[in-house]
């Protein structure tokens, strides 16, 4: 998905949010007929959900069970990752077959910030990370991106404006950032040429005509130095990490996130240009596992991916407000013809869908049963 360096910005900016939003009390029974309208047997379907495991994703694991009328089995690793290797146990679980993959982000309506959710179980009720666990990952990237912004630096040499480069970014490492040096270094095509300056914590090199062109000669002090900042973009840098990953299910989430990093951490919003972007690589990466799995072979499959935005419950409220942006749908029917549907198909598609399920499950009722029914023994 963003292994073309060129295309991660375009990538993005494919998936839309506004105007594509979803409420799941209006989503999930849509959905729900959908599945009926393609043929699913009502009664014989398994819904499956892949949600991180924040508790914030309740209500929409709630809503998928109330609509499908059971409670749908577990696809999912903490940040919204898909555990491919489940497909097996979920198909042998029900006929007909249905995945839904979600990252999610929380949403503060009061301050419109995104990536924070309010914990009404904490102590004194406070807004914390969501997802906490992108969020930890982005941090980890934003530190050396930091670094970066301050340690490149506008500086004239001989009065030309050049660039001061700290020896840790264009020092041989395995991992870590990188700097794109062509986009500011004059005559970097092939490699950092000789520096006009040296200084005791970095090489000085004339700037780029590229790096000149889009800040303007004016941008360069006349004495000293400034911290090239907001003006190192996304282009302008990348990540890498080292092969080795400790675990490779928990650790999927930051492959995902490592090439689109530089777009996350210059986004407006990161926590939820990251949240995209792992529903971008999600989707993608599951596709290919339901293809090649031959427990999906003849059966009813669809597999929608989205985004859930965690609207963050008010005091006295039991549950967020979750809002899901879908981005892509795969379904397989039993007679093996496939098909896609891109996002507006898939928005047009869920909308001409009606949101009123007659047979959804009465959960109050449900539990009554249960608790009313006669004791079994359970023999040992
Ligand atoms: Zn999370």
């Amino acid at each position: 998905m963003f292994s073309n360096r060129a295309s991660i910005s375009t990538a993005l900016q494919s998936f839309k949010l506004d105007g594509h939003m979803l409420r799941y009390n209006s989503f999930a029974p849509k959905l729900y007929n959908w599945c009926l309208s393609l043929g699913f047997t009502p009664g014989k379907i398994m819904p499956s959900r892949a949600f991180c495991s924040d508790e914030s994703q309740g209500f929409p694991i709630i809503l998928i069970a109330k609509h499908f009328g059971a409670f749908p089995f577990n696809h999912g690793r903490v940040g919204g990752i898909v555990s491919v290797e489940r497909h097996g146990p979920h198909a042998d679980h029900g006929k007909d077959l249905v995945l839904v993959q979600a990252s999610h982000v929380g949403y503060d309506p009061g301050t419109g910030e995104f990536g924070v959710y309010r914990r009404l179980y904490t102590e004194h009720a406070t807004n914390s990370c969501a997802c906490g666990k992108i969020g930890r990952i982005v941090q980890k990237y934003a530190e050396e991106y930091i670094y970066a912004r301050d340690s490149v630096r506008l500086i004239r040499h001989e009065g030309r404006p050049s660039v001061l480069l700290d020896y840790l970014l264009i020092s041989p490492r395995k991992q870590g950032l990188f700097l794109v040096a062509e986009n500011l270094v004059e005559g970097a095509e092939h490699g950092l040429p000789r520096p006009v300056s040296t200084r005791s914590t970095g090489h000085v090199f004339s700037a780029s005509p590229r790096l000149l062109a889009r800040l303007g000669a004016d941008t360069w002090p006349r004495e000293g130095s400034v911290a090239v900042g907001q003006h190192l973009g996304a282009e302008d840098f990348y990540f890498q990490r080292e092969g080795h990953w400790e675990d490779p299910f928990q650790d999927q989430l930051e492959q995902n996130l490592l090439a689109p990093m530089p777009w996350i951490l210059t986004s407006p919003h990161p926590l939820l240009t990251a949240a995209c972007a792992n529903t971008l690589a999600e989707f993608e990466r599951t596709y290919r596992s339901l293809l090649q799995s031959p427990a999906m072979h003849r059966k009813n499959l669809l597999f929608v991916a989205g985004l859930n935005i965690d609207i963050s419950p008010d005091p006295g409220e039991d549950f967020p407000l979750t809002k899901f942006v879908p981005w892509a749908a795969f379904l397989q029917r039993s007679d093996g013809t496939q098909e896609i549907f891109e996002q507006d198909e898939l928005l047009e598609r869920l909308g001409a869908e009606s949101s009123s399920n007659p047979t959804q499950l009465n959960l109050e009722h449900a539990v009554q049963a249960m608790a009313s029914k006669r004791e079994v023994q359970v023999r040992l």
